[in-house]
């Protein structure tokens, strides 16, 4: 191992240096194994108060650095998660308990984002404003100063770097404070990566620690952007902090996402796509296909083709075994998502597929006849459970659509014409046609409506809007005459 070489961080957190945190240590466990994978170092407030002050000195200069230089960095990043391509899956794979092709969507996501981030700092920083004064008027964006990104478990390293990358290409410094449960693919992983691509110290620092270092890095002074993934319920408590001391907070949050079949779709294709959008890394995703609105003419077939899919596809360690799913991340979650489901099973849904586990390893589920009143039809499963619900007017699909309080991805299969005013009806951040939920690439803006986030864009120009302070600044050849 050359960059994720667990004796350089045993015990530590890092500030520029590897140094051992104020917090307690704690073991990140594989999932599929309970295997113990590192020890790495927690965070105290003081550590979170300490790195603040640095991020904020180390800023003032990285402001000011040539764009080319910002942007070259950024570059050189991205090419290392090339060049670690192998290292970085594998640990990925083992921390977060996913299969290769999502480990390797990670990787390879972690290097669009850092080239397509090398680019925002030779891009246009505002405009020129027409004015009835003598003077030039510009609207100009300046860097923040310090950031401070949350990100959670599921896809740790593309919900931290989409963040951490934007944020140092536009010259913030950024403190990052992952999920103690991926320590290294949410945080550890970019600080070498960053380390070996040269940015100067003191510009990034990774805390990990629980809800009170998240605190922390809200409340620290220097702090003025905070850029949560997360939770609806943690995000609301992370956007009232914020609100409380005055900081811009971009909240990106959960979903129970839509995936409507549309009366003449195709069975076969509309089940694999339901399939993929629900089961892909075990349903733990914010886009995850959390409810499929069938029409009444298709219903019954689709539940026998869907069903048979998921009793079909293999579950395992993805480490060691040709799997499509991998374990749940811990038994809090899995018994969560169990509750979930056997509660609705108890309530009149039928279980066509799965409903069962053993270990962390949850059986891919199909519930059909879900109704409104039904935990798998209101709530965020965050597991591999595919609730199917049955409709028969377009008016209908809309109103099962849009009966949520979330808005992040909607899918629609079938005609485009019946899509088309679908999707002018749902609110939604996200809506993809003839396509699944679960969806992203580096240059599109990310982001939900309603309890899905706060507004706030991620990707490609929408990281300006993001990561940046607007500035209004006018130039005038001499000193303006008053009349006092
Ligand atoms: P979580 O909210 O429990 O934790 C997310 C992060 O917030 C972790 O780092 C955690 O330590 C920290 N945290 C928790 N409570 C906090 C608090 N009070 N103050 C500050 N920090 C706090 O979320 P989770 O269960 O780990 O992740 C799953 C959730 O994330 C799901 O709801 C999912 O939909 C959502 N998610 C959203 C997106 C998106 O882009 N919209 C992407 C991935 C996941």
């Amino acid at each position: 191992m050359e960059l994720l070489n667990t004796s350089v961080w045993t015990g530590k957190i890092f500030n520029g240096d590897w140094v051992a945190g104020g917090g307690e240590n704690i073991d990140v466990h594989e999932p599929a194994t309970g295997e113990v994978l590192t020890t790495v170092g927690m965070g105290s407030v003081g550590d979170v108060l300490r790195a603040s002050k640095e991020a904020a000195e180390a800023q003032k200069a990285w402001a000011k650095t040539k764009p080319e230089e910002r942007a070259a960095i950024l570059r050189k990043a991205g090419d290392l998660w090339y060049k670690y391509a192998d290292e970085v899956t594998h640990w990925v794979i083992r921390e977060t308990g996913a299969i290769p092709p999502k480990a390797g969507l990670e990787q390879h996501m972690a290097a669009e984002i850092c080239f397509t981030a090398s680019g925002l700092p030779g891009h246009a920083m505002g405009s020129v404003l027409p004015s009835n004064e003598e003077h030039w008027s510009f609207a100009r964006r300046m860097p923040a100063g310090v950031v401070s990104i949350i990100s959670p478990f599921n896809f740790p390293l593309i919900l931290s770097i989409r963040s951490v990358a934007p944020a140092l290409a536009l010259g913030n410094a950024v403190i990052l404070k992952p999920d103690p449960r991926t320590v290294v693919s949410g945080g550890y992983a970019i600080a070498r990566v960053f380390e070996e691509a040269g940015l100067p110290k003191g510009l990034l620092h990774v805390i990990p620690g629980g809800a009170d270092i998240g605190q922390a890095v809200v409340t620290a002074p220097e702090v003025r952007i905070i850029s949560f993934t997360g939770s609806t319920q943690a995000g609301r408590h992370v956007g009232e902090l914020a609100s409380k001391h005055l900081k811009r907070v971009h909240l990106e949050l959960g979903g129970n996402n839509a995936l409507i079949v549309l009366p003449g779709a195709d069975i076969q294709k509309a089940a694999s796509a339901a399939a993929f959008g629900a089961f892909l890394h075990q349903g733990q995703i914010c886009m995850a296909t959390g409810r499929v609105i069938v029409h009444e003419s298709l219903h019954d077939e689709f539940v026998k083709v869907l069903g048979e899919k998921a009793s079909h596809l293999p579950v395992g360690n993805p480490a060691t075994e040709q799997v499509a799913l991998g374990p749940i991340i811990d038994e809090k979650q899995l018994k969560r998502i169990d509750g979930i489901i056997q509660e609705s099973v108890a309530e009149g849904a039928t279980l066509v597929a799965g409903g069962t586990y053993e270990g962390l390893f949850y059986r891919p589920t199909v519930l059909a006849n879900v109704t409104k009143e039904m935990a798998a039809y209101s709530q965020e499963v965050f597991g591999p459970v595919a609730p199917v619900i049955k409709f028969s007017t377009i008016d209908e699909a809309i109103e099962i659509a849009s009966d949520n309080e979330y808005g992040l991805s909607l899918a629609i299969l079938g005609e485009v014409g019946l899509a088309m005013k679908i999707a002018d009806s749902v609110p939604s951040g996200i809506i993809h046609i003839n396509e699944q939920t679960v969806a992203d690439e580096a240059n599109i803006p990310f982001g939900g409506v309603g309890a899905s986030g706060n507004g706030s864009r991620f990707g490609g120009e929408a990281n300006i809007e993001a990561f940046t302070e607007t500035q209004w600044l006018t130039v005038r050849a001499e000193i303006a005459p008053y009349p006092f």
